[in-house]
């Protein structure tokens, strides 16, 4: 009997399950050791629960799928959460610093079609999970390793440290040393290769904050970059804002999240064309 392979879609881009495709000659290794129970992006067969491995990508957005994470736990001897919409609440959680339905009457022809929660919030807030995979979107040899581990009864080895190791390893000049380029690096969760600063940007922090990350440290030295309290809580609020360490790396400055363009009582400026 070959284990049971669930892949879920929650509120996402469904970018974290494209990474699972991409996996090129390992998915037809995968493919043949696990049974796919489950994953709609790959094939419209299903088969029923209860399943070995669930891999959950997206946040919980509506009150549907906060009863649905709970039926799919229920089913599922192992969960594992994948990408930072999963793991943090994603680009989503822009919500959360805001009043939700001032977006929805921008956004939408119809609210009142739309039913949906004030918050965003990952999928670690509704049920328990057992690993967590942070990334946006993971990264692909991360995601085999929690894959292979599971097949092998082990718990996954994923090193903790920060993209600035990434760094180093590509011999990449630190942007923020030599040019003075704010970069959350520092705080970040390795996986992405640091690919940002390779291309002389600084880290956005897809990955969510590295285990103890030091943002105390690192906001005071942005501030003597000369950056502004209120874009550094912003960088804070990104991606993974709603992940603990940066949503109190952020409200540690103080500096109340901002109003959206055109929601602050003033009409939204006309689209060019
Ligand atoms: S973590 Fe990023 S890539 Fe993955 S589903 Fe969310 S937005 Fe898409
Ligand atoms: S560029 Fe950023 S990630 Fe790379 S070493 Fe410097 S601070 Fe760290």
């Amino acid at each position: 009997m070959k284990p049971k392979l669930a892949v879920w879609k929650f509120a996402s881009c469904d970018g974290c399950q494209l990474s699972l495709l991409d996996l090129e000659d390992d998915l037809l290794a995968l493919a043949g050791a696990v049974e796919l129970a489950e994953f709609r992006e790959a094939t419209s067969g299903v088969v029923d629960g209860p399943y070995d491995l669930s891999l959950v990508e997206g946040s919980i957005t509506t009150a549907h799928d906060a009863e649905r994470i709970r039926r799919v736990r229920r089913a599922s001897r192992v969960l594992v959460t994948i990408g930072a919409c999963a793991t943090a609440g994603g680009i989503q959680t822009l919500r959360n610093f805001q009043n939700v339905q001032e977006f929805i009457r921008a956004v939408y022809a119809k609210p009142e079609y739309i039913e949906t929660l004030a918050t965003s919030t990952p999928i670690s807030a509704h049920v328990k999970v057992d690993f967590e995979l942070q990334g946006c979107p993971i990264n692909k040899a991360q995601l085999l390793e929690v894959l292979s581990a599971h097949l092998q009864g082990r718990a996954p080895s994923i090193r903790s440290h920060s993209v600035c190791i990434e760094c180093k390893r590509r011999q990449t000049v630190c942007v923020m040393v030599a040019r003075g380029t704010p970069c959350l690096g520092p705080v970040t969760h390795a996986g992405c290769g640091a690919i940002c600063p390779a291309y002389d940007r600084g880290c956005y922090g897809c990955y969510g904050p590295m285990e103890s990350p030091n943002t105390e440290s690192l906001t005071g030295w942005w501030r003597r970059l000369g950056v502004p309290d209120a874009a550094i809580a912003r960088a804070y609020r990104g991606i993974n804002g709603h992940k603990e360490p940066f949503r109190l790396a952020a409200e540690a400055l103080g500096v109340p999240p901002e109003t959206p363009p055109g929601r602050d009582g003033k009409p939204p400026e006309p689209h060019a064309g």
